[in-house]
This record gives C-alpha cells, sequence and structure tokens, in this order.
C-alpha cells in the first residue's frame, strides 16, 4: 500500500490520474491524519463533509479520464482565504462566525483544476504576526522540535511554554500543515514574509509571487499594496504546480496583473548555468548568527558549482526596509479594518448608541496587536503625523524598489539573502514585551513586499539543534520561473527535508 502521507503533490496527482488510489482513499487519509493532529493547532476548522463530496466528484472525472492538473488533490486553505459557505475568520474574534457568500478568486481558481478543500487553517490574527501567537484560536505548535527536547506527546498539556516551537507566521497553520503531512499543499499569504518566514521555520516552500501574479479578490485585507497570496509546499516542483493554479488575472482586482501564467513547473529543471546571482552586502546585519552566515555561503557555493556566477551587490537603503514598513503596512490596516464595525460582518457588541457599539465591538473583536496596529495606522495617517511619517515612508518604499531595480539592470538575474535571522523560536518566547522584537524577524523579507517583487524561501539545511533553515531567493517582477528553477538548484543540493518524527499524532 502506498503511503498517502508521505507523497509529493506531484506524486500525488500521477497516482490519482494512474488509478493508483482514489481521491476518497487519499482524502481520507489527510482527513484521519488532521484529526489526529489537533495538538498542533494548525486547523481552525476541518470540512471533512465537504472534503469527501469534493473527493468523491473528483473520482467522478478521473474514472472518465477528465480533470483538471489538481485534480482529487487534498489541500488546506489559509483562514485569510474567503471560501463561499465555510466560515472564515482571519483568525479574528471581530470576524465572528461570517460565512463568506463568495469565493476568492485563488480558491476558485484551485477548486476549478479539481482541488479538495480539507479546511480552514490557522494564522495570525488578520496575518499580523510572525509566529501565529496573535490568532483567537490560540497558537500553531510547529511539529518540529530541537534535538533532545524533552517535549510531551500531545494531550500531554503544561508544556507549550519554552519547549514548543512556533511555526513562523503568519501563514503558521500553512507550514505547519504541510511539514507535519496533513494536506499536501496549503494556500498561505505574505504582506512582509508571512509565507517565507513559516516555510523557512517548518522546513517547507514558499513562494509570494510578484504583486499583481493572483488576485486579491476574496482575501480579507491587511496592506493592500503589500498582500499577495502564494502557496506553500513541500518542495520546489509542488509549489510551481500550485502557483499555477492560484495565478492570473481577473478582473476583479484592478492590481491583479494581465499577463499570462507560465507553465511554473517546466521551468524547475531549467538549471541556473549562464545566470547571474547577486549577494546584498547589507543583508550581513550585526549579531548574525555563524550558523546562518554559512548557510548562506553555502547556498552561493551550491548555485556557483551549478553553474551561476555570483556577484556581491549593494541594496544601499535596505536598512529602512523594516521600519518604512512598519508604517505602511499599519496605515493601510487601520484603513482596511475600519470595515469591522459590529455591522456589517460578525461580532456586535451592543453599547447605549452607535459610537459606543462601534468602540466595544472593536475593543472586544480586535486583539492586542491589531489594536496596536490600528493606533500606529491612524497616528501616521492623522494630519500632523502624514508627512513625517508616511509620506517619508512611502519615499524610501521607492528607494527601495530603485535599489533592485538597480541591481537588475546591471545583470543580476536573482538574490540569494538568508530567508530569517534565526530558525524558529519557543511558543511565548518573543515579543511580549518589545513588538520590535518580532518584528526584526521580518528583516530579510519586507524588502521584497516593499519593492513588490517575488520572493521565494527553500530549505537549505539545519541549525545546530537540528531545526530547518531556510534560503530566500528574490526575482525579477514576473521573474517566478527563475526562482523555481533556482530553488531546484537548492533543494537538490541541500536534499531532501528529514521529516519532524510524528510526536503530536493522538
Ligand atoms: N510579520 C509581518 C507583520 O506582522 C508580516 C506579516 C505578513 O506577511 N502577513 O506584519
Amino acid at each position: 500500500m502506498t503511503d498517502l502521507l508521505h507523497l509529493t503533490l506531484a506524486e500525488a496527482a500521477h497516482g490519482l490520474r494512474s488509478k493508483t488510489f482514489t481521491s476518497v482513499e487519499l482524502t481520507g487519509a489527510y482527513l484521519d491524519a488532521a484529526a489526529k493532529a489537533r495538538a498542533l493547532n494548525a486547523f481552525v476548522l476541518e470540512t471533512p463533509e465537504k472534503a469527501l463530496a469534493m473527493a468523491a466528484a473528483s473520482d467522478g472525472r478521473l474514472a472518465k479520464g477528465e480533470g483538471g492538473p489538481l485534480e482529487g488533490v487534498p489541500l488546506g486553505i489559509k483562514d485569510l482565504f474567503c471560501t463561499e459557505g465555510v466560515r472564515t475568520t482571519a483568525c479574528s474574534r471581530i470576524l465572528g462566525n461570517f460565512v463568506p457568500p463568495y469565493e476568492s478568486t485563488v480558491t476558485s481558481q484551485l477548486w476549478r483544476d479539481g482541488a479538495v478543500m480539507l479546511g480552514k487553517l490557522n494564522n495570525d490574527e488578520f496575518a499580523m504576526g510572525s509566529s501565529n501567537e496573535t490568532s483567537c484560536f490560540g497558537p500553531v505548535v510547529s511539529p518540529w522540535r530541537r534535538a533532545g527536547s524533552n517535549v510531551h506527546a500531545a494531550g500531554s498539556g503544561g508544556a507549550i511554554a519554552g519547549t514548543h516551537l512556533v511555526p513562523g507566521g503568519s501563514s503558521g497553520g500553512s507550514a505547519a500543515a504541510v511539514a507535519a503531512r496533513l494536506c499536501l499543499g496549503a494556500t498561505a499569504t505574505d504582506t512582509g514574509g508571512s509565507i517565507r518566514q513559516p516555510a523557512a521555520f517548518t522546513g517547507t516552500v514558499g513562494i509570494k509571487p510578484t504583486y499583481g501574479r493572483c488576485s486579491r479578490w476574496g482575501i480579507v485585507a491587511f496592506a493592500s499594496s503589500l498582500d499577495q497570496a502564494g502557496p506553500i509546499a513541500r518542495n520546489v516542483e509542488d509549489c510551481a504546480i500550485l502557483l499555477r493554479s492560484m495565478a492570473g488575472h481577473d478582473p476583479k482586482d484592478t492590481t491583479s496583473a494581465d499577463l499570462p501564467v507560465p507553465d511554473f513547473a517546466a521551468a524547475i529543471r531549467r538549471g541556473v548555468r549562464g545566470l547571474t546571482i547577486g549577494i546584498p552586502k547589507e543583508y550581513r546585519i550585526a549579531g548574525m548568527p555563524g550558523e546562518i552566515e554559512a548557510l548562506w555561503e553555502q547556498g552561493s557555493a551550491w548555485l556557483r558549482e551549478a553553474g551561476a556566477t555570483v556577484v556581491d551587490i549593494s541594496l544601499p537603503h535596505t536598512k529602512y526596509a523594516l521600519p518604512a514598513y512598519y508604517i505602511v503596512a499599519p496605515a493601510e490596516a487601520s484603513s482596511n479594518l475600519a470595515r469591522y464595525d459590529g455591522v456589517r460582518y460578525g461580532l456586535r457588541v451592543p453599547g447605549s448608541d452607535i459610537a459606543a457599539m462601534y468602540e466595544k465591538t472593536r475593543a472586544e473583536g480586535f486583539g492586542r496587536e491589531v489594536q496596536r496596529r490600528i493606533m500606529i495606522g491612524t497616528y501616521v495617517l492623522s494630519a500632523g503625523y502624514y508627512d513625517a511619517y508616511y509620506v517619508r515612508a512611502q519615499k524610501i518604499r521607492t528607494l527601495i524598489k530603485q535599489d533592485f531595480e538597480q541591481a537588475y539592470a546591471r545583470g543580476v538575474d536573482a538574490i540569494l539573502t538568508p530567508a530569517t535571522p534565526s530558525a524558529a523560536f519557543g511558543i511565548g518566547q518573543k515579543g511580549s514585551d518589545d513588538p520590535v522584537e518580532m518584528y526584526l524577524n521580518d528583516v530579510f523579507t519586507v524588502t521584497v513586499n516593499m519593492a513588490g517583487l517575488p520572493g521565494i524561501a527553500v530549505p537549505a539545511g539545519y541549525d545546530g539543534e537540528g531545526l530547518p533553515l531556510g534560503l530566500q531567493l528574490i526575482g525579477r517582477p514576473f521573474d517566478e520561473e527563475t526562482l523555481f528553477a533556482a530553488g531546484q538548484v537548492i533543494e537538490d543540493a541541500a536534499g531532501r527535508v528529514t521529516l519532524p518524527r510524528t510526536w503530536w499524532s493522538s
């Protein structure tokens, strides 16, 4: 019997088409795995009935030799994507039991291509965070543990703080579910690193495509000029397959690009011979752990051995990216989140008059981090501070974009950096007194969103305690293909990720 949980998405799609197993069998195996893994808290809603109905329909199409490229393949969906008739909360109390009457464009394209929905995945509230600890459903526990760490089996409780690790965020449920083999792939979103950082923390592959590559329609908005959807999957090829279905022009999103969607999976064997890979000196930040530095060196050696030319480059405005991001993103968030007023969606807390109702609803409905972002956002957009903060941050954003444009104009095809400044940390370990400690997770990823570029995180090694570490490749606008090609070179050189032991299975 095929081990259905350890196939890649590409292998599973092939097994379905060649009738080695059915989608009902495959989907059943994943539903079981998810039900046994509740200790990870990766799913906030399991939809077994819907999954099995979709799987049966897929089997019907497969039997007739019909069906799309993802026919019968079970996926997890980040709870930021609106799913028609299925509760969607962005992991915020304020959305309560919101059941969207529409389907996001990205998910509807996955269903069009035959994919099966297993359920909705946990994330940081409104995708604000880097550890999945701000979710109203509680933190996701990473399937990874430090070598030799003494975490008790699922259900023993009490051992969460300190021993259990975060999966990263905000797409923590997506990354944990893929790493723990609870789904074949997952949707995710990335505003400042929320696909790439959790992928790096969990030994999975995640790509944030170019801004405009995927439609944002039907995705709960955080910061609209930065938000992009993308996949998290087990390997580079699976990410390429998923992105092809997720991407494409959508007249309902005016920022979506009217460009053909390439066959990304066809690009993975292109190699890097003849390409120029830039190493930006500004990413060698003070206090960078030796193992991250060594990983980065190793990555450039692998690309050089595969035929790329590796050159040093400068992206001089890098150090302003994080502070500018934490002005632009909250500004847009404060505006986007104004719609949660207790009238139109989800939670309503009654008050003596309408203003009191707004205040009470928003005070109870939003968590602390979201409230902080709304306060920062409203402040930087206020008449007195708009020019001093918001306008300056936008100017910095332009300078960051120009840094990349200059590197690409000089012939650089892609840029290699570490994905994160460290491996995964413990639940409760960071940011409780100082939010900036948490924000620093995004130093290598936010520049990419600020410039609207594509970026991929690929597992490349382990830290001293056996935790996965990732490298990031940043590409030219709409050149995800080069990222898949170079990402595949790193994946091949690094070897298959050893899986975390299934300590969580109940
Ligand atoms: N960690 C970053 C933040 O909190 C990015 C989150 C994201 O990409 N959605 O804003």
